[in-house]
This record gives structure tokens, C-alpha cells and sequence, in this order.
């Protein structure tokens, strides 16, 4: 699953620019011009990871940072933000606020290559092909293995789809469409009804280990992969 990158940039030549080598470097673009423009986009879908650039018109980057961070259901995404400016403040406030990182421009695709690729390493191990564990489940994205407290757990090719963007995207809550979408992709026709006959038989797969109840009926809404808190 190639991770989705929005990138944040008026300036449309720095934003094609951008946008071109981030695809050939296997990414998923979505850019705005500006951070209203972005904050409709979300709506819509969220990104793996925000690209920022500081001085927009309309909203600043640090004011849209900030929304990103207060908000529960977006602040677990990474900001990498871009700057004209290598000034030391301007790089606190950015810190501040819940940036993961800081690039000031200009900069090489490459250097900008290798920031994200460190950032996502760190925030989302599951993008970088790394293993990821909820609660005695794993999930190897290299190997295609699934794992209960260490017995393994049969899944189809969809399913284990599902549980990797799940576990990608805990505790936030996704429609059917945009699991279809995000899953199964938007060129394929399917019926919303097909996410809830996969749903469960992801659940009935994961039922012999007790990691079923990690996949939640949001009511109206979708469905999403809670963590439980563990009461000490
Ligand atoms: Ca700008």
C-alpha cells in the first residue's frame, strides 16, 4: 500500500515539481494550493503524512498545523514542514506545534526523499514495511503473515488487506466508501454491502485468538480498530 503524501504548497511549480518526484518515488499525491483547500481534501480522505509549506496565503501553515494537531481524529498524522526561512524561531514554533520535521528550502528530492522515509519509519512502521502489533496481533506486511499471541491466523488476499489498513489507520473511523477506496481501490466497482461480508470474515478469522472485538461497528458510520486501554 504506497503511502498517501498531501502536500501543501502555493506555489503550483514547486508543487508539480514536488508531486512528480514524489510519485516516481512511489508515493500517493494529493496537493492543495493552500490550507482551506487541504482541510476540504481531508475531509474527504486522510493523508499518511502532510507535507507543510510555511508561508500560504489565507490560513499560515503553522495555523493549519495546529487544527491538525487538536484534532483527535488527525493528529497522529506526520508534518513535515517546508521553508523559505532558516531561521531558529520559526523552526521552534514549528517543532512546538507537533511538526516531525523541518525542511528548509531549497532542497534536494533526494534529501526530501530520505526525510519522509525516516518520518514515516517513525510514526508509521506499517508504510515502511515494518511489522505492526495490536494487542498480541501482528501483522508483517513483507512476509503477508498474521500472527495471535504468536499462532497464526489464515486471512484471504482482502481481508488481510483490511486489517493492514486498520492497523495502519487505528482508532479512526472509516466509512465504507472510503474503505473501499482505500482498500480495494477506487477503479474497482464494488457494492458497499462487500465491505461488511469482508469485515466478517475478518472478524470470524480472528475470533480463535480474541482479536475480533478490535474491529468495531461504528453505528451510521463505518467501522474502525480500537485499541482497548489497558485498566491498570
Ligand atoms: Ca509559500
Amino acid at each position: 500500500m504506497a503511502p498517501t503524501i498531501l502536500m501543501v504548497e502555493d506555489e503550483s511549480a514547486i508543487r508539480e515539481l514536488i508531486a512528480l518526484n514524489l510519485q516516481q518515488a512511489g508515493h500517493h499525491m494529493l496537493a492543495a494550493g493552500s490550507a482551506e483547500d487541504a482541510l476540504a481534501l481531508m475531509r474527504e480522505s486522510l493523508p499518511d503524512l502532510i507535507l507543510l509549506d510555511w508561508m500560504l496565503p489565507g490560513m499560515s501553515g503553522v495555523e493549519f498545523a495546529r487544527r491538525i494537531k487538536a484534532n483527535a481524529h488527525t493528529r497522529s498524522i506526520p508534518i513535515i514542514m517546508l521553508t523559505a526561512r532558516s531561521d531558529e524561531q520559526d523552526k521552534i514554533i514549528g517543532l512546538e506545534i507537533g511538526s516531525d520535521d523541518y525542511i528548509t528550502k531549497p532542497f534536494s528530492p533526494r534529501e526530501l526523499n530520505a526525510r519522509i522515509k525516516a518520518v514515516l519509519r517513525r510514526r508509521a512502521p506499517q508504510l515502511a514495511g515494518e511489522s505492526m502489533e495490536v494487542n498480541g496481533l501482528c501483522l508483517n506486511p513483507t512476509t503477508h503473515r498474521v500472527t495471535g499471541n504468536n499462532q497464526p491466523v489464515e486471512l484471504g488476499p482482502t481481508e488481510f488487506r483490511l486489517l493492514q489498513f486498520f492497523m495502519a489507520h487505528r482508532e479512526r473511523v472509516h466509512s465504507r466508501t472510503q474503505l473501499l477506496d482505500q482498500v480495494w481501490g477506487s477503479q474497482v466497482f464494488v457494492e458497499e454491502r462487500t465491505v461488511d461480508v469482508h469485515i466478517r470474515r475478518l472478524r470470524r478469522a480472528l475470533e480463535q485468538t480474541g482479536h475480533d472485538t478490535l474491529i468495531q461497528t461504528v453505528r451510521g458510520i463505518g467501522y474502525r480498530l480500537s485499541v482497548p486501554v489497558a485498566i491498570i
